[in-house]
């Protein structure tokens, strides 16, 4: 029998991670009048934005659609930037934890250890590294999929003197390249970032390359508050299309077939995209970019035209930009770049490709490859993340038979919907696993599933269910159609961290739900419409005060 310690606080939700998906669902249940707390590690608000600081981070989605769609935060509040640096989301999250009043309802640098949950009572007792335990009848996880960053286990790691960083675990102070042999190794969207900045300052940059990004130009704007305040209208209208179109960007995938199109049609739609800059030559192409190989072909071809034009370097242009597709175009996420291709015009930057150079030890001094040795002052790890699954897998949660997501994830990929795992009851997590995650903007799939879970644990909740869980047969269908789409896409085809394969030992398989927003949506809807026929629901006690007196707080909200 379970004893209440003085440690152990009593709550309805607990919601982990302070990002956009966490504040919202938090922000959603005080409105319902819900007891609920949220615990973050990190110092603020921000999630992502509290962590990854490298010089340079900034997001690759317009802002009109990169933040909240409450008229309250979007109308008051202003930014400079199309693409915003993670310099202004984190005022940008301090406001929205203001004025939403959601302070008193956070605990910061406190990381959820595990959690058991007790099926006498059926509530939770989630372990926090501080060593206290809080009792909660719902977990809510929403720690993002890029959370658990991914360090290469190369020999001798450990022995270098001079500064390393993860570009994920970026200090709080300001840590600077002036005059320093930097190295950045990976060429992801943190890579790109970081080596924009450095190759400005550092007195040399190596930048370690495994496979070129395919990056696309970002078209960066600034804008002063008068032009910002003239935007409000069209940024309200972007915002109302986003929650139709495939990704939660302001343009939608075109539907018609690639080859329905004549030559100069498809010469107009790759020029047209590409001049609009961002993702609309990814995200804005017709869907066959995804499935057809001619129509991935003709995107790659465009892509590499272009960016060659860019690349001063004869040696360096078959590295940065083949003549043939390294992976199909856009199934290995692309990033928004600035400078990024005019960088290797610089004499004070190289590059090193680690399929021909292998990297085979790091020393006190430096990085040995291809067996040639290189000083450093300074090693940027932007490696990755173990996307998806890591933040949720580390937990040491255990369902009745003592096995961990982590045991049956390695066993097989199983959510229902991506929002819950069999064999762990009342427990439920946002852009993770097998949801749309990074196949939808952040803030949109934020609103999407946060707005999900929090009806669902209130209508739950109101039917006197005490104990709701996800069947296993629904969990396998719902694997199955996320297998299913992937498989009759190219994605496959990459070796990416969207099919989980850019960390050793993990089993390769689609990460997430690639159906798209509208598919999604549908799928959460009917779920709830027809009354949550994938989960088993236990009834309890009925309507308890507590719900009594939130139905009234909301019926006269
Ligand atoms: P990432 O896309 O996984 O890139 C990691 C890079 O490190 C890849 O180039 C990878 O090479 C390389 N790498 C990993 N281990 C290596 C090793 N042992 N030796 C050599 N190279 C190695 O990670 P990320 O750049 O941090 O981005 C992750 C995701 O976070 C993005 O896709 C995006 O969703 C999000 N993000 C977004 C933004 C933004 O909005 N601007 C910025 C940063 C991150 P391979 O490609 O060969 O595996």
């Amino acid at each position: 029998m379970l004893e209440k310690k003085d440690s152990v606080t009593e709550l309805d939700v607990i919601v982990v991670g302070a990002g956009f998906s966490g504040l919202h669902i938090l922000h959603e249940f005080l409105k319902r009048g819900y007891n609920v707390h949220l615990y973050d590690d990190g110092d603020g608000v921000g999630g992502t934005w509290d962590k990854n600081n490298y010089p340079g981070a900034r997001v690759d989605s317009e802002v009109w659609v990169y933040q909240f769609t409450d008229p309250d935060i979007w109308q008051n509040y202003t930014f400079t930037e199309k693409f915003p640096s993670w310099r202004e989301l984190k005022p940008y999250f301090n406001f929205v934890a203001d004025k939403w009043e959601l302070r008193p309802h956070m605990t910061f640098n406190t990381r959820l250890e595990g959690a058991t949950f007790d099926e006498q009572e059926n509530v939770w007792h989630a372990k926090f590294n501080d060593g206290t335990v809080r009792r909660a009848r719902h977990l809510v996880l929403a720690m993002g999929s890029t959370t658990t960053p991914a360090m290469p286990k190369i020999a001798g790691i450990e022995t270098f003197k001079g500064e390393a960083y993860h570009s994920a675990r970026w200090p709080k102070e300001e840590v600077s390249f002036q005059g320093k042999r930097v190295a950045v190794i990976g060429t992801g969207a943190s890579g790109v970032q970081t080596i924009q900045e450095a190759s400005r300052v550092a007195d040399h940059l190596t930048v370690f390359q495994r496979t070129p990004n395919l990056a696309l130009p970002m078209g960066q704007e600034s804008y002063t508050s008068d032009e910002y305040a003239k935007m409000r209208p069209l940024i309200e209208s972007a915002m109302t299309y986003s929650r139709q179109t495939y990704a939660g960007f302001a343009y939608d995938l075109g539907q018609r077939p690639w080859n329905d199109h004549t030559d100069r049609e498809k010469t107009t739609i790759l020029r047209r995209n590409w001049e609009q800059r961002g993702f609309r030559f990814w995200l804005g192409a017709p869907a066959d970019l995804f499935f057809d190989e001619e129509c991935n072909r003709d995107h790659y071809y465009f892509w590499r035209d272009q960016t060659r034009k860019r690349i001063k370097k004869e040696h360096l242009i078959e590295l940065l930009a083949p003549t043939e597709p390294p992976h199909p175009f856009g199934a290995k996420r692309p990033c928004l770049e600035q400078w990024y291709f005019d960088v290797y015009n610089q004499d004070n930057v190289d590059l090193v490709d680690t399929n021909t150079n292998p990297i085979e030890c790091i020393t006190e001094n430096g990085i040995v490859a291809g067996g040639v040795m290189r000083e450093f002052d300074c090693i940027v790890y932007a490696t990755g993340f173990n996307n998806c699954t890591g933040a949720v897998a580390a937990l040491d949660i255990k369902d009745g038979r003592g096995r961990s997501i982590k045991d049956l994830w390695d066993e097989k990929y199983l959510t229902y919907l991506g929002k819950m795992v069999p064999g762990f009851p009342n427990l439920l997590f946002t852009y993770a696993l097998q949801s749309p995650s990074a196949f939808l903007n952040g803030p949109t799939a934020a609103e999407l599933e946060g707005d999900w879970v929090v009806k669902t644990v209130e209508h739950l909740d109101m039917k006197g269910v005490r104990r709701y869980e996800a069947k296993m047969d629904a969990a396998h269908l719902w694997a199955q159609k996320c297998n299913d789409i992937a498989n009759t896409s190219l994605m496959p085809q990459a070796k990416s961290w969207y099919m989980g394969a850019n960390v050793p030992g993990k089993r390769p398989e689609i990460q997430m739900f690639i159906g798209g927003q509208t598919a999604y949506k549908t799928a959460l809807e009917e779920e709830m419409e027809k009354g949550y026929p994938g989960l088993v629901l236990k009834q309890g006690p009925q309507a308890d005060a507590m719900t009594t007196q939130r139905s009234e707080k909301v019926a006269s909200l």
